[in-house]
């Protein structure tokens, strides 16, 4: 507008005497007014014309900057947010933490987990990640990204960092709960899901973190030695179908190095990989603190450093961080602009990098419909999504003599006992937890449910290790088993809540064991001992051992960390008022050592090497014939499932054309509920080592007693080709695919098989 303005005041010095000017001064002042109120769209810069393409509007608004202004934009404002320009209303990108809903914004983990910065922000939390894979109900990832988007919007922010899609190497992993478990077919479809979800809404989600960020252990200083073929097959497949399938906005590098170079300056990874192989349009952002040189870093695709501005430098000068080997403050104009001076980076460079963030503020509508904080949060709707999905996604994995669900015809009195029963653990710890307005602890929820027609009683039995220290102690311990052995003695059933908590379960350090906290062993042991209703719920973000009491309890459920409705859901699955419908997103080992990454975890030197290549999880387990304690895709039902009538077409199939595998499945019992149909594909002809199973396909549905569904997959090339590191491509070699289709990796009902012509 003022450009317009000048050229018009020109025109008018040079061609207009003196005469007449008093008149064309008012003339003037009128068209100023007139402007300011209503421009017209000639005035307005293309980049903020939303019917131009984005890509001109980019080029447009590059083309307005100064160098010194793009550089400002490569490191961040502060913790959470991008720097903005006023000149040319050119907004910040103001990020939420995630994936599990939204955290509050104000620092580091530690400092935004503390009680008053807890307060600040309060959001629906939604099941752990690993939770949300147990439901395989890629619709309900959709909701729950939507929710998040919506709740981003409504807090008039911009981004949210996740989802997380860091595969489950080890059992260890501080970080599990997070992700979406050991499959990457299974992580791919709840991740695509997710961030379709998230960015309806016109919200920038970030998937992170990229790549083989798969332990806490010396994060910032671990190099992952991972084969080609592993990253191609395991590590990657998530992050490729973000980009590819989901259109992803923004990825979010990882801390650690990979394969010898950090991933915030690998050009492997974000040049060759992320822009050029996957043809990914959108901005990469630094995990919080991972950067650790200025012209590597730019130049290998790294777009956005965060965080940025005085929180950085403060954070930085602590000792704690630089002990703990974070670094920063790299992508500063400071340290930029003399390296562009030296040429060792382009302007062109600097215009990619920005233009990416510019590319995705245009695309996400922050220039034309800025979010401006007039939503809701914590909705019905939103409460509604959350028990659904805790309910959907707890697993039944055991159930001698029906126990459950508790019958009120047998069952008058209950007692709720462990350090886990009257507290609700809705998350693992650091940078996911979310502080909702409230939250169900499980003794609430089957209080509430119990209603009348029970007696329900609680008792502590054990401490959670590390929150009591008075309660640590070997009498503390006895006092209070004792206590609950009692109340056990005298009740009908009992519900036993143990497992980990935010404080032994987190980002930033990994699992000290795979055994419960200290006592919780004891205390099933001899509860299951006076009662013989006792129902073990897990309350953790993986496998625990149980290997002291697993044969003596008659129930056990696996309720993750289900967010703030997991007290509500686990009494509608102790109840019956649902089907427990979830299946392990992750193979439950024995013991630790049972685990593909023993030996090879954490790492010697600060190197760690993935000896195991593409054999994680179940397809390690299949290889070297190790039985684990519950397999991946395991979880019982209160109902009975049929699978009938498998018909795998065409039979001969010529290279390139799809597969087409249909099969009935009939609920046989007498109660409604969701069955997860899983079919893997086995390549025992191959010219290269292939696992005995791999998941390329899952159904969710939902049957009424008696009723049957057909159910249809369509395989593609991609669910019959491995990745040749030797062609650096990936090969489906003709032959005889066999399908498998079953109700677990190791309950394989049907079992079919095509032949892929040359
Ligand atoms: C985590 C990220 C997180 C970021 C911002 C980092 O420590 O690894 O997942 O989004 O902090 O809080």
């Amino acid at each position: 507008m003022y450009d317009k303005l000048s050229r018009e005041f020109k025109t008018i010095n040079e061609g207009i005497t003196m005469r007449r000017l008093p008149c064309l001064l008012s003339i003037l002042f009128a068209s100023i007014v007139c402007l300011a109120q209503k421009p017209s769209s000639s005035d307005v810069p293309p980049y903020k014309n939303p019917s131009l393409t984005v890509e001109q509007r980019v080029q447009d608004l590059l083309g307005r900057m100064t160098l010194q202004e793009k550089v400002a934009m490569l490191s961040g404002a502060d913790w959470m947010q991008s720097v903005p320009n006023q000149r040319l209303g050119i907004p910040s990108i103001k990020m939420a933490d995630g994936p599990l809903g939204i955290r509050s914004w104000a620092g580091p983990s530690s400092e935004t987990s503390a009680e008053v910065a807890r307060k600040q922000v309060t959001t629906t939390a939604f099941p752990a990640g690993i939770a949300m894979a147990a439901t395989w109900d890629t619709e309900l990832s959709q909701s729950e990204g939507q929710a998040i988007g919506q709740e981003v919007k409504a807090l008039g922010r911009d981004m949210i960092l996740g989802p997380t899609v860091n595969i489950n190497r080890t059992p260890l992993w501080g970080r599990n709960f997070e992700g979406y478990g050991e499959d990457p077919y299974l992580a791919t479809r709840m991740a695509v899901a997710y961030i379709k979800g998230v960015q309806s809404e016109g919200v920038i989600a970030t998937v992170k973190h990229f790549a083989a960020n798969n332990e806490e252990f010396e994060r910032h200083r671990i190099n992952a030695e991972v084969d080609e073929r592993a990253l191609q097959e395991i590590y990657f497949p998530a992050f490729k179908a973000a980009v590819q399938e989901a259109g992803v906005w923004s990825v979010m590098s990882a801390y650690n190095k990979l394969n010898g170079v950090y991933c915030a300056e690998n050009p492997a990874l974000l040049k060759d990989t992320l822009q050029k192989g996957w043809a990914f349009k959108g901005f990469v952002v630094s995990d919080w603190g991972s950067t650790y040189s200025t012209a590597g870093t730019v130049n290998a695709g790294m777009d956005l450093e965060m965080p940025g501005g005085e929180p950085m430098k403060e954070w930085l000068a602590k000792p704690k961080t630089q002990a703990s080997g974070n670094g920063a403050g790299w992508l500063v104009p400071e340290k930029v602009l003399p390296e562009i001076s030296s040429g060792k980076i382009s302007t062109a460079t600097i215009d990619d990098n920005v233009g990416r963030m510019l590319r995705v503020m245009f695309i996400s509508g922050q220039f034309d419909k800025p979010h401006t904080a007039t939503g809701e949060i914590d909705t019905p709707e939103q409460r509604a999504l959350a028990r659904k999905a805790s309910t959907e996604s707890i697993v039944l994995l055991k159930n001698i003599n029906d126990v459950l669900p508790l019958d009120p015809a047998k069952i008058h009195s209950v007692v709720v006992i462990g350090p886990s029963a009257a507290v609700a653990r809705t998350g693992g710890g650091g940078s996911s937890l979310v502080t909702p307005k409230y939250s169900i602890t499980p003794l609430k929820g089957i209080q509430d449910r119990a209603g009348q027609r029970m007696q329900v009683s609680y008792a502590l039995g054990v401490s959670m290790e590390g929150e009591d220290p008075g309660k640590d102690t070997p009498e503390a311990r006895e006092q209070l088993r004792n206590e609950a052995v009692n109340a056990a003695a005298k009740a009908d059933a009992a519900v036993i809540v143990v497992g980990r908590s935010a404080k032994l379960e987190s980002e930033g350090f990994d699992i000290k064991s795979l055994d419960l906290p200290a006592g919780q062993d004891d205390l099933i042991e001899a509860v299951s001992k006076v009662n013989k209703n006792a129902v073990v719920v897990i309350n953790a973000g993986g496998p625990v051992v149980m290997s002291r009491w697993i044969a003596n309890v008659p129930a056990i459920l696996d309720l993750w960390y289900g967010g703030q409705e997991g007290g509500n859901a686990i009494a509608d699955i102790l109840f019956g008022d649902a089907n427990p419908s979830g299946k392990l997103p992750v193979s439950f080992v024995k013991e630790w050592k049972d685990s593909p990454a023993y030996g090879h975890y954490p790492g010697e030197n600060l190197q760690v090497e993935y000896a195991e290549g593409i054999y994680v999880g179940y397809r390690y387990f299949g290889k070297h014939k190790v039985e684990p304690l519950f397999p991946f895709g395991y979880g019982l039902s209160y109902t009975k499932f049929d699978y009938s009538d498998l018909k795998v077409s065409p039979d001969h199939v010529a290279s390139g054309e799809p597969v087409e595998v249909s099969l009935r499945v009939h609920n046989g019992g007498s109660r409604s509920g969701a069955e997860v149909v899983e079919l893997y594909v086995h390549d025992g002809h191959s010219s290269v080592d292939r696992p005995t199973q791999e998941l390329k396909g899952f159904r969710r549905v939902d049957l009424a007693p008696g009723e049957t569904k057909d159910i249809h997959f369509t395989l593609d090339r991609g669910a019959m080709a491995f990745y040749s590191a030797a062609k650096k491509d990936w090969v489906a070699e003709p032959g005889q695919f066999d399908v498998l289709v079953g109700s677990s990796s190791r309950d394989i009902k049907l079992k079919g098989s095509f032949n892929l012509q040359p």
